[in-house]
């Protein structure tokens, strides 16, 4: 690159709008600022490690990473360097002057909600370079590249613009200078910025120099005994590798020595990080062998229904000169893969036992868990031990296991109902002839659920069941003692045939309702046909053309159906226009409970009208 003249570059006009509020910002917390740039530091040194094991050109500087602080009072200055990867002059204008990642939209809207605590996330947006504008009114970036002989000077007050220039640096690495305004003059003082390092780079697992003296522990947190480790050190240590700003819920930390030596620390988020159902569904734990770090994008290492998990693996037992792309498919990875998964929910099952903590827990990351029940069949058994529901049969959520005690007798199945939105499925009228026999249905209203139900039909012996699909067979179940008694036996059939020849092939069979007892109808899927729910996700996602036609059921003991059937015993009771409106209305009405249409709003408004008008 033959450059030797001072370009100005406009910031893209996010980072312009990210810099106004952050330089303006009054933000307590502004000492954040330096373990930012500290962990920008500490990943340069991580990125060149790597990058010399395949590259020995590059290995000179290897063992002796540091990131040095450094004061200058007179001039106002204070700096941080590090002799890693550095960067060229294509990597300033990508990486300092424009936001590749997403979500700083979002970032920047909560900001200017002057929401001024959330400046503190900035490191998890993938912006934190830029908090050095809350203390600095100058910035001036000193860096050259691992194997380049040019160096190259960002500079900016961050107002709009910055520069590029050729630079005088004849090392590797990167040198972040900070010119502190006035009332940053604080972050010159010794004991300040020692205590800073100490409060949030600690675990830093390159020395954090000021002067000679190392002022972090500079031992990987994860090879110290687990007892040697505070919960302060593995919040900031959580923060760092995950780039989140809440606590860790739950945190294991693992040596496993046997077949394939490994070690893991990770951590369950307490709330659910921001790319939890992006589509990629990528893991970020990140890999390292041999405390040197290989890769943060490993997705063969923890299985896709984990990927809520943050932290690190570390192995000796993988080649250090191994290429990220044959670590996918080595044997190894996928015995540490399976270990770690056991691991993890045998923790899992541990924390279930305090069913209220858990519920944190399965709010946030259940419906990814379960994704688990289809994608990992060998651990379907475990998995379906930390799986909880919500139900009809208690407040919280409960397990399988716990629904098996509460059988009732004769009862040989589990029930359950699944739709789009839990409260609208707690008021199903399916579920009314379970309720009025105290038989327990669980509510299920993950997507994923229609999708593992496929895959899971029984458990311990007992068939799960839907109640929108088939006939209910509660009869033989035994009722509760004061449950009200099933006193109709009302025969429907002339109703029923009446019905059958009004509505045709809109519906596939029309039945008396063993289910039912306040609502009129209710739509089912007959036995063999694609559960309903399941049958409107997929017409959703284009996957369906269209549905198939339902069974209608009719309650018995509904007043509306039991004198629509007195009306019915005549001959010609299919050309009673009074019969025939109902028949449609009652068929849309069973619809509308269903959240769905109705077969065509004119008809249903003409019809309406005239059973109304008839009424008065
Ligand atoms: P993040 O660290 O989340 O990527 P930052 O805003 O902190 O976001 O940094 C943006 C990018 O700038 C980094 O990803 C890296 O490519 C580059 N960068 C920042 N500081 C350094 C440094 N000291 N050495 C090399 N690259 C750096
Ligand atoms: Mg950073």
């Amino acid at each position: 690159m033959a450059k030797t003249e001072k370009d100005v570059f406009s910031f893209q006009t996010e980072v312009g709008q990210l810099l106004d509020i952050v330089a303006g910002s009054l933000y307590s917390n502004r000492e954040i600022f330096l373990r930012e740039l500290v962990s920008n530091a500490s990943d340069a040194c991580d990125k060149l490690r790597y990058a010399s094991l395949t590259d020995t050109g590059l290995a000179q500087t290897s063992d002796e990473f540091a990131i040095t602080l450094d004061v200058d009072k007179d001039a106002g200055t204070l700096s941080v360097s590090d002799n890693g990867i550095g960067m060229n002059h294509q990597d300033l204008l990508d990486t300092l002057g424009t936001i590749a990642r997403s979500g700083t939209g979002a970032f920047i809207e909560a900001l200017k909600a002057e929401d001024k605590e959330k400046v503190g996330l900035i490191g998890q947006f993938g912006v934190g370079f830029y908090s050095a504008f809350m203390v600095a009114d100058q910035v001036h970036v000193q860096t050259r590249k691992a194997g380049d002989t040019d160096s190259w000077l960002w500079s900016s007050d961050g107002k709009g613009s910055f520069s590029i220039e050729p630079g005088q640096k004849d090392t590797t690495g990167t040198t972040v200078v900070l010119h502190l305004k006035k009332d940053a003059e604080e972050f010159l003082e010794d004991q300040r910025i020692r205590h800073i390092i100490k409060t949030y780079s600690d675990h830093i697992s390159f020395p954090v120099k000021l002067g000679d003296d190392a002022l972090n522990t500079a031992s990987a947190i994860w090879t110290r005994a687990s007892k040697d480790i505070t919960e302060e050190q593995h919040t900031e240590f959580y923060r760092h590798v995950s780039h989140a700003f809440d606590e860790p819920w739950h945190v294991m930390h693992n040596r496993v020595e046997g077949a394939v030596n490994h070690t893991s620390l990770l951590y369950v988020p307490s709330s659910p990080p921001l790319d939890l159902f992006d589509a990629d569904r990528k893991s970020h734990v990140k890999l390292y062998v041999n405390r040197v770090f290989i890769s943060d994008t490993t997705q063969d290492l923890i299985p896709a229904y984990l990927r809520f998990l943050r932290g690190i693996v570390d192995s000796q037992d993988l080649s250090l000169n191994v290429s990220r792309e044959m670590l996918q498919s080595d044997p190894t990875m996928a015995k540490i893969k399976t270990s770690i998964s056991k691991k993890v929910l045998s923790e899992l099952k541990k924390k279930a036992k305090d069913t209220d903590a858990y519920a944190t827990f399965w709010t946030n990351f259940g419906a990814v868990l379960k994704e688990g029940l289809v994608e990992d069949p060998a651990l379907r058994d475990r998995l379906l031990e930390v799986c909880h529901f919500s139900s009809t049969g208690t407040e919280g959520l409960t397990t399988l296991k716990g629904y098996i005690e509460r059988l009732k007798d004769k009862q040989e199945a589990i029930y359950y109902i699944t739709g789009e939105d839990s409260s609208k499925i707690a008021k199903s009228p399916h579920l009314e002839g379970f309720k009025a026999k105290g038989i327990e249905v669980l509510l299920l209203s993950d997507h994923v659920d229609e999708f593992w139900l496929q895959h899971v039909t029984k458990f311990d012996g007992k068939l799960l069941k839907s109640i929108t699909r088939g006939a209910a067979d509660l009869d033989n179940i035994a009722s509760d003692e004061d449950a009200p008694k099933n006193k109709d036996k009302t025969d429907l059939a002339n109703l029923i045939a009446a019905f059958k020849v009004v509505l045709g092939d809109s519906v596939k069979d029309i039945r008396s309702s063993k289910r039912l007892t306040d609502s009129p109808v209710c739509l089912i899927a007959d036995d063999g046909d694609m559960d309903v729910n399941l049958e409107r996700l997929l017409m959703r996602h284009g996957q369906l053309q269209s549905g198939m036609a339902r069974v209608l059921e009719l309650n018995p003991t509904h007043p509306i159906i039991s004198k629509l059937n007195d009306r019915a015993q005549t001959d010609n009771a299919s050309t009673d226009e009074l019969l025939g409106d109902a028949a449609h209305l009652l068929f849309d009405q069973a619809r509308i409970v269903e959240g769905e249409d109705v077969a065509d709003p004119v008809e249903f408004v003409r019809r309406l009208s005239s059973v109304l008008s008839k009424a008065l």
